[in-house]
């Protein structure tokens, strides 16, 4: 089996091909996880921002995030590294009477489907993270709301399918896809020239998915880069500010529970820029220190900028394309890290065993193919 990309889906989605007895290469143009994956913030959240017509896609989250503990269990058990699953929680906080309006939204969403939630006063909010602001207006506790740090997950991913016996090949771009009807074997085309065959390909490349040549125009799935800038602030004083992750609009911040945080992020359609900009750090900043004062004492370690795969309607494209042999496991938006899970055993039940599940038929490409590549549309500043 081929897996094109490095990512958390493609080294996810290989790791569960090779568990399950495939022959697996994984193909990176660069080095792994170095893509979105590199940028992540790591929330597992199925609910944020979530639109209750979006249902199969809520499904979809929850059963992943469900998935979460014994799939970092597992990662860990196979390569002796821990892969940053942090059993955090987290809160959702509300400024103002709009946003204590989106609270109650999101409360319905998680009792109609089960999950645990809490609203909370100020005080209580505040009781249980004193670095809050007494500027909250509301809270929600969303106990079951973890985190990975996807950096060290694909480190550790990438340990485990070496002790499978996978080759992760860094520095192979492929350059086509060669997937003929008549062909029983699949074939890839290098940079360098090379021909490389397997039974099947999967092709999770993030954004850069739909742009590979090779597919006849019936076979493609249309995604669009969306940027997100972010910011890594390190406490000096070591993990004591904030042990949730805290949701607010447009931020968030997430604890990797050794003093680091992350600050995110900003959702942007800019085509495939990945510049950083002052107003968006300002913006991010600005918004998290009304509620979390303390965060202006942090350092900033590092900012950065990476491409969402986004489909026309946000959702993930996972299961066999329209070719045969091909499979799909991309546009993943805003929730890669936490479909990894789902997305590995979904693609693995449609690559080994030629069948999907009435949770994954929602995501299935035949509901784009034939459709004219998405534009990159440039709209900024949104959130
Ligand atoms: C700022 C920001 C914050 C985010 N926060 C979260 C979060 O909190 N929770 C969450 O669940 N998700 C989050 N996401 C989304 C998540 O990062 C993505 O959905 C996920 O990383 C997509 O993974 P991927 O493996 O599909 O893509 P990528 O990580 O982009 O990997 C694709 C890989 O394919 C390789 N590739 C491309 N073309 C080729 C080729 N021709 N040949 C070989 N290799 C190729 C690339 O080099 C790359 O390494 C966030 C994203 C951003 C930008």
């Amino acid at each position: 089996m081929i897996v094109i990309g490095g990512g958390v889906i493609g080294l996810a989605v290989a790791w569960r091909l090779a568990q399950r007895g495939a022959g697996v290469v994984v193909l990176e143009r660069d080095e792994p996880g170095r893509g979105a994956s590199h940028v992540a913030a790591g929330m597992l959240a199925p609910v944020s921002e979530a639109d209750p017509r979006e249902e199969p896609l809520l499904r979809l989250g929850i059963a992943s995030a469900q998935a979460y503990p014994g799939f970092a269990a597992a990662v860990q058990e196979a390569s002796g590294l821990d892969p940053g699953y942090l059993r955090c929680g987290t809160l959702i906080a509300a400024r103002d009477r709009d946003e204590a309006e989106a609270l109650e939204r999101e409360l319905e969403i998680r009792t109609r489907f089960g999950l645990g939630v809490r609203r909370l006063r100020p005080t209580e909010a505040r009781r249980l993270e004193p670095a809050l602001s007494p500027t909250l207006r509301a809270a929600l506790e969303v106990a079951d709301d973890h985190a990975v740090d996807p950096r060290k997950l694909t480190a550790a991913l990438l340990v485990a399918l070496r002790h499978l016996g996978v080759e992760v090949r860094a520095g192979t771009e492929v350059v086509e896809l060669a997937l003929g009807r008549r062909q029983t074997r699949r074939a890839v085309r290098l940079r360098d020239g090379r021909r490389l065959e397997g039974d099947a390909v999967v092709v999770a490349a993030g954004v850069w998915s739909a742009e590979l040549p090779g597919l006849p125009p019936e076979a493609r799935v249309p995604l669009r880069p969306v940027k997100g800038q972010i910011m890594r602030l390190r406490d000096p004083a070591g993990p004591r500010l904030m042990t949730r992750a805290l949701r607010l609009p447009g931020a968030y911040l997430v604890p990797r529970g050794d003093g680091r945080y992350v600050l995110g992020a900003t959702v942007e359609e800019r085509g495939f820029d990945t510049t950083i900009t002052a107003g968006a750090m300002f913006e991010l900043l600005r918004d998290a220190v009304e509620l979390v004062p303390g965060i202006g004492e942090l350092v900033i370690e590092e900012v950065l900028a990476g491409l969402r795969p986004g489909t026309p309607d946000n959702a993930p494209v996972i299961g066999a394309g329209a070719v045969a042999g091909l499979h799909w496991a991309t546009g993943h938006y805003r929730h890669g890290i936490l479909l990894a899970p789902i997305t590995a055993e979904l693609t693995a039940m449609a690559v080994l065993d030629g069948t999907s599940s009435p949770l994954g038929e929602p995501f299935s490409p035949g509901r784009f193919e034939g459709r004219a590549p998405l534009r990159a549309a440039v709209r900024s500043g949104a959130r």
